[in-house]
């Protein structure tokens, strides 16, 4: 038994304040992953602080035009709210696609995207893993790693990042807004998440001491046409091996606008920025399968598989590939 305080917050100060007096102290949320590690014996917090009385349960318009997502908004809320499902699509789709209905009306925004980056090692506590012990070794080297990353891995890493969600809200170019002791920041979506390097155990670049408050679309873009494809093993309740989260403005004669990240490839979200590039240079032409393709396999040119996960190259190129011509209604 593993004793552990629990401490409700009251307001937002209060949550911060909690936090930062414990480096072991961690915040709960619907709890479907945090006490998911504590009964696996992954996470041992000596505090729990719930913050899921906050004030941060709605969406609501922005200034700009845009959406600011609570904290503390459900999955299953933020799939079912009428703007979400009318403008971001992309977004929607993805919440949808991800765990199952009964885990979605608990999961929450912010716990979302701070579910642990992992892989089936990470979560036996019987095996070496750099990510929850440091220094200890990466059993999927050599291993099982039909689920593991492609691209941007290391020698101590290779797990994948899991939400469905921010693999959207990459794409989206959405922000992240968090409260810590000195104040508010906000944190780019697509830069959230981090690359394992040496340091896997850190999945995020958020301190500790920090408290998600919202989330923040910006206005969505005229003419935009987007979804979410995930590719995985079952039809529901499994995570992806491939997914793509795409929106693009088509005319007959280019791309004027393309945003791409892909799940399942990469230790976080994967923004596309090198297929995005071939779909927008000067002179790429009219939208057709050949460009699609072209800026599809220039996003994994540096792709690294392991013995295992080679299918997981030309998955996602066909599945970028595929999505695109949908999108454009491209024939040829
Ligand atoms: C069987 C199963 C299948 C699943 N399949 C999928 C899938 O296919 N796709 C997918 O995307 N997800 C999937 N999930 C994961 C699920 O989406 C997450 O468990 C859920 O989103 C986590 O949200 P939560 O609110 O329960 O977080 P919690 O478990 O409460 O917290 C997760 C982390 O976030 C931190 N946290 C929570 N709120 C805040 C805050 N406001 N500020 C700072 N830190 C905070 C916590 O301290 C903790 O570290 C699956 C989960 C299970 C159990």
């Amino acid at each position: 038994m593993i004793p552990t305080r629990y401490h409700r917050a009251t307001d937002v100060d209060d949550a911060v304040a909690a936090i930062a007096s414990d480096p072991d102290a961690r915040f709960l949320a619907g709890g479907t992953n945090l006490v998911d590690h504590m009964k696996l014996g992954i996470a041992a917090p000596s505090l729990l602080v719930d913050v899921t009385r906050l004030p941060l349960d709605t969406i609501t318009p922005t200034d700009d035009g845009g959406v600011r997502v609570g904290a503390t908004v459900r999955n299953s809320d933020l799939a079912a709210d009428p703007v979400v499902r009318q403008d971001y699509p992309i977004l929607a789709r993805a919440l949808l696609a991800g765990a199952s209905p009964q885990l979605r009306n608990l999961a929450t925004t912010a716990g979302n995207l701070l579910q642990r980056t992992r892989c089936v090692y990470f979560q036996d506590p019987s095996t070496p893993c750099n990510k929850r012990e440091p220094g200890t070794g990466c059993s999927a080297d050599g291993g099982f790693t039909r689920y593991h990353a492609v691209l941007g891995s290391s020698p101590a890493c290779y797990a994948t990042h899991p939400s469905d969600m921010a693999v959207a809200l990459a794409a989206l170019d959405a922000q992240v807004i968090v409260v810590g002791p000195d104040g508010e920041e906000r944190i780019p979506a697509a830069h959230f998440h981090r690359l394992p390097g040496d340091a896997p155990e850190a999945d995020t670049v958020l301190p500790h001491d920090r408290l998600i408050v919202a989330v923040e679309l910006p206005p969505p873009v005229a003419g935009t046409a987007g979804t979410y494809r995930k590719v995985r093993d079952r039809a529901s309740y499994a995570f992806a091996l491939v997914s793509v989260a795409a929106e693009v403005v088509a005319t007959p004669e280019s791309i004027t606008h393309a945003r791409i990240a892909i799940g399942g490839v990469a230790h976080k979200p994967w923004r596309a920025t090198l297929a995005e590039r071939v779909l927008l240079r000067d002179g790429a032409g009219t939208p057709s399968v050949e460009l699609f393709r072209e800026a599809a396999e220039a996003e994994f040119v540096a792709a690294e598989p392991m013995q295992g996960n080679e299918f997981k190259v030309p998955l996602a190129v066909r599945t970028l590939t595929a999505v695109l011509r949908d999108l454009t209604g491209a024939t040829s």
